[in-house]
């Protein structure tokens, strides 16, 4: 599932090819993917406006659009936004599309559908509101802060995790806490700060804390700066990431850590695989703890299967021209021989 990073790209890759861009119809292909409003007020709506900017609040992108609407677009599990030509063919898994006045349009595609659009007005201070109404309620009012702002601080994460009991994965992932990590990048984040996903997040020692801090921060700045990683479904409008091939932990379950050479470990923990190096990152002892190894349950170290964009032939229905590209250099990379 894409987080901050790949959220992050998208929204730039978005705001570099169709900033500026006049919508002259937008419409849904599938209502379930449409929140909030009906689609024929969307498509009334959305009409005629100028594309002012895109940007990333959460894991949501936010489209900018004139007369203070935003279009708002969570990709969840394999949503992906492109730019096409408006005479490509669309395919089987668009949900939405919006024709611009240039001869382009841009597609929403999610293979399994849990993607969620909502357009909606801008609220005075630029933040999404719930609805069309601009004084209405924020819509991402509950998220927590942004890893990347600079009112992130090492302080006001210490504070923030102080009175805290829960086990420090759960806790990372939960987007009122921290916005925009999600299982990949708190795999990474806890590795790289040598702490365990069972720590219990209110007992960690300053230096930790800090430590855990600067981990994420550093993390992130480093996977917005490869595009994400692109793996299972992910890729951006403007081509894939490569990030994944600088991954310690995350879908590494028995490798050799890089770290110090002990095999990484992947087990189920709340449901989510979970990948850790047992020496790296130890259980603490006593309260420090959240839980114990019994909570780890094991679980198998192989991949799920190829990204379903992997398997795409030259030309097959709904492949893009970028993703048959990323498919080719990915082909290459492996040492495939496709
Ligand atoms: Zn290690």
């Amino acid at each position: 599932m894409p987080e901050l990073p790949e959220v992050e790209t998208v929204a730039r890759d978005l705001a570099r090819l169709v900033g500026g861009a006049t919508i002259c119809t937008g419409r849904i292909l599938r209502t379930a993917n449409l929140s909030t409003p009906d689609p024929e007020t969307f498509t009334r709506a959305i009409a005629g406006r100028r594309i002012e900017g895109v940007r990333r609040r959460a894991k949501w992108v936010l489209v900018d659009l004139e007369g203070g609407l935003i279009l708002m677009v969570h990709l969840r599990m394999t949503g992906q936004l492109v730019v096409l030509p408006a005479t490509s063919t669309p395919d089987p898994y668009v949900r939405a599309e919006l024709q611009l006045s240039d001869q382009r349009v841009i597609r929403f595609r999610d293979v399994r559908a849990f993607g969620r659009l909502a357009l909606v007005a801008r609220r005075e201070d630029g933040s999404p509101s719930r609805s069309l109404d601009p004084s209405g309620e924020a819509a991402l009012g509950d998220h927590g802060p942004e890893p990347l702002e600079a009112t992130f601080t090492a302080s006001r994460f210490a504070s923030d995790l102080k009175g805290r009991r829960g086990r420090l994965k759960s806790l990372l992932l939960d987007q009122r806490f921290i916005a925009g990590l999600g299982n990949i990048y708190v795999d990474e984040a806890l590795w790289r700060a040598r702490l365990h996903p069972l720590a219990t997040a209110a007992a960690l020692r300053a230096a930790e804390a800090e430590r855990l801090h600067h981990a994420i921060v550093s993390l992130l700045r480093e996977a917005v700066a490869a595009r994400g990683s692109s793996i299972d479904d992910y890729t951006g409008p403007d081509g894939d990431g490569e990030m994944q091939e600088r991954l310690a932990v995350y879908q590494r379950g028995g490798a050799p850590c890089m770290r110090c050479g002990t095999t990484i470990r992947r087990v189920t923990l709340g449901g989510r695989g979970t990948h850790y190096c047992p020496r790296c990152q130890p259980l603490p002892r006593g309260r420090r703890a959240a839980g114990s190894v019994g909570d780890l349950k094991k679980s198998s170290t192989l991949r799920r299967g190829p990204r379903w964009s992997e398997s795409l032939e030259e030309g097959s229905l709904g492949a893009t021209a970028t993703e048959r590209a990323a498919a080719r250099r990915r082909a290459v990379r492996s040492g495939g021989a496709r």
